[in-house]
């Protein structure tokens, strides 16, 4: 039974890594490289991440892209109460991951302050080769982690 249910979250793991439907949460100018990830010429549909979904009930990676007021943070809370698990949260840039250059107190310090946060992107902005490599780090943990079916 042991080998059986390993076996089987081996194949959960490695279906759900390559079926990502992300959910973009843009707010600031991070968005412009998050589209240029998105096109042709990176073409995160070769990771199973081209279709983003919009809304968060049909999405399992929510994707913070940009700052994050102390205003709008309920805001994305609800947003990742509602997506159904499992679920992950990419953090985006260096404004999502710990509020940036913005040292003031109107700025979240961070969104893993308000929601769990699975792979961090550093950068202003992180160049598409970084997101990708960041992709590459979800997938990896999606994989390896215990599956709920
Ligand atoms: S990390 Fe840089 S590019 Fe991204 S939202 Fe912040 S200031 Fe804009």
């Amino acid at each position: 039974m042991g080998f059986f249910t390993s076996r089987l979250d081996d194949v959960v793991g490695w279906a759900r890594q390559y079926s990502i439907f992300q959910y973009p949460f843009v707010t600031a100018c991070c968005g412009m490289e998050y589209m240029a990830t998105a096109c042709a010429h990176y073409d995160v549909d070769r990771f199973g991440a081209g279709l983003p979904r919009f809304s968060p009930r049909q999405a399992d990676v929510l994707f913070v892209v940009g700052t994050i007021s102390q205003k709008i943070a309920p805001v994305l809370v609800n947003v990742y109460q509602q997506m159904c698990a499992p679920k992950w949260v990419v953090a985006f840039g260096v404004c999502t991951c710990t509020g940036g250059f913005y040292d003031n107190y109107a700025t979240v310090r961070g969104i893993d302050h308000v929601i769990p946060v699975d792979v961090y992107i550093p950068g202003c902005p992180p160049r598409p080769e970084t997101v990708l490599q960041g992709l590459m780090m979800l997938q990896e943990k999606i994989r390896k982690q215990r599956q709920e079916v």
